[in-house]
C-alpha cells in the first residue's frame, strides 16, 4: 500500500467516526485520536523525513488537506449536535399556553358547623354569652341537678354512655346549666352548643351522636312572654321574617311550665306539606320556665328570680331547610353530599 493509499484509509475511518459521533464528548475523542499532539495524522507528518525527497511535498500537502477536511467535518458535526441538543432542551422547557389551568379545590365548613355558627351568632346578637361545657359530664350535673327523678328512663345505663359510676357522655347540652348557675349571681344569659350522646340504634332518623344548643336566662321578672319573644326573634333570624312561633304544653323535668316550640313550616309556609305532615308547623325546641328546684339547688332565690330555658337539636334544621332525608349523611364524610352546601 502506498503512503497515499494509507492516508485515504485513515481519512475514511476518521470521517466515519465523525459521522457516528452522537455527542460533543465523542467528537472530542475523535479530534484527539487524529489531530492531537500524538494523533494519527500528526504522526503521519512526522514521517515526512523518512520519505523520498521528491514525494515529501505532495505527501505533506495531502496530510494537511485531510487534517483540514477532518477539522471542518468535526466542526460541522458539532454544530449539528448542539442544534439538536438545544432543540431537545427547548422542547423540554416549552410551555403550552393552550392547556387548561389546574383546578384547586378549596375546603369549606361542614354544613353542621355552618348551622351551629349561624345559631351561635344569632344568640350572641341577642346578648347571650357562649359557654364551653365538657362532653364527659358528671352524672349529677346531667340528671340530678336538673330535677330528674331517680327512676327516669334516661338515667338507665341502657340509654346513656357511662364512663364510670360518676361520669357519662352528656345526653343533652342542658347538663351545663348547673355548672354555670352555681358559680354566678343573676342576671345571666348563657348559651352552649356541642355534641351529645345517647345509646340509640343508628338509622335514617336516629344517631348515637348529635348536636344541640341550649340557652337560659335568669333575672328578676322574667316570664313566658320573654321566652316567646326570644324564640320568635331567633326563628325570624334563622328562617326569615314570615315565620311564626307556636307554643304547646310539654313536660321536661327541668322546667315548669314546659312547652314544645314549633315554627311555621319552612317548606310550605304553613299551608301543609309532606315534611310538616300537613300541619303547617315544624317542631323546633323544648322550652319552659326554669324549675324553682333548679334555681334553689344552685343557691338562687326562686322567690326573687325567675328564668326561662330552651334547647334544640342542630341536625334537624339543615334537614328541614335542604330536604335531607337521612341523618347518617352528616357523619359519613361523603364529599358528593358535603360539596352541595
Ligand atoms: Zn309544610
Amino acid at each position: 500500500m502506498s503512503e497515499n493509499d494509507e492516508l485515504i484509509v485513515i481519512r475514511n475511518a476518521a470521517l466515519g467516526k465523525v459521522r457516528a459521533s452522537s455527542s460533543s464528548a465523542d467528537l472530542d475523542a475523535v479530534e484527539t485520536e487524529y489531530l492531537g499532539r500524538k494523533g494519527e495524522l500528526t504522526l503521519q507528518l512526522r514521517r515526512i523525513g523518512s520519505l523520498a525527497p521528491e514525494t515529501r511535498k505532495d505527501f505533506g500537502q495531502a496530510v494537511n488537506d485531510i487534517k483540514n477536511e477532518l477539522a471542518e467535518a468535526i466542526e460541522a458535526r458539532r454544530s449539528e449536535l448542539t442544534a439538536g441538543e438545544s432543540e431537545v432542551a427547548l422542547a423540554r422547557e416549552a410551555v403550552d399556553v393552550t392547556l387548561p389551568g389546574r383546578f384547586y379545590q378549596t375546603g369549606r365548613s361542614h354544613i353542621l358547623v355552618e348551622t351551629l355558627n349561624k345559631v351561635k351568632n344569632i344568640f350572641i346578637g341577642l346578648g347571650y354569652e357562649m359557654f364551653e361545657a365538657p362532653e364527659v359530664e358528671e352524672y349529677a350535673y346531667n340528671f340530678q341537678a336538673l330535677n330528674y327523678p331517680e327512676d327516669h328512663p334516661a338515667i338507665d345505663e341502657q340509654m346513656s354512655f357511662y364512663i364510670n359510676d360518676r361520669n357519662l357522655l352528656r345526653t343533652h347540652t342542658t347538663a351545663y346549666q348547673h355548672r354555670v348557675m352555681k358559680g354566678r349571681k343573676p342576671p345571666m344569659r348563657v348559651c352552649t352548643t356541642g355534641k351529645c350522646y345517647r345509646v340509640d340504634a343508628v338509622d335514617a332518623t336516629h344517631g348515637h351522636t348529635f348536636h344541640q344548643v341550649d340557652c337560659f336566662t335568669i333575672d328578676k321578672g322574667i316570664t313566658m312572654a320573654d321566652l316567646k319573644g326570644t324564640m320568635h326573634q331567633f326563628a325570624v333570624e334563622m328562617f326569615g321574617k314570615d315565620v311564626d312561633v307556636r307554643f304547646r304544653p310539654d313536660f321536661f323535668p327541668f322546667v315548669e311550665p314546659g312547652a314544645e316550640v314549633a315554627v311555621t313550616c319552612t317548606i310550605c309556609g304553613g299551608s301543609g306539606c309532606n315534611v310538616c305532615k300537613g300541619t303547617g308547623w315544624l317542631e323546633l325546641a323544648g322550652a319552659g320556665m326554669i324549675h324553682p328546684n333548679i334555681l334553689e339547688g344552685a343557691g338562687i332565690d326562686s322567690e326573687v328570680y325567675t328564668g326561662f330555658a330552651f334547647g334544640f337539636g342542630i341536625e334537624r334544621m339543615p334537614m328541614l331547610m335542604h330536604d335531607i332525608g337521612d341523618l347518617r349523611l352528616f357523619m359519613e364524610n361523603d364529599l358528593r353530599f358535603l360539596r352541595q352546601f
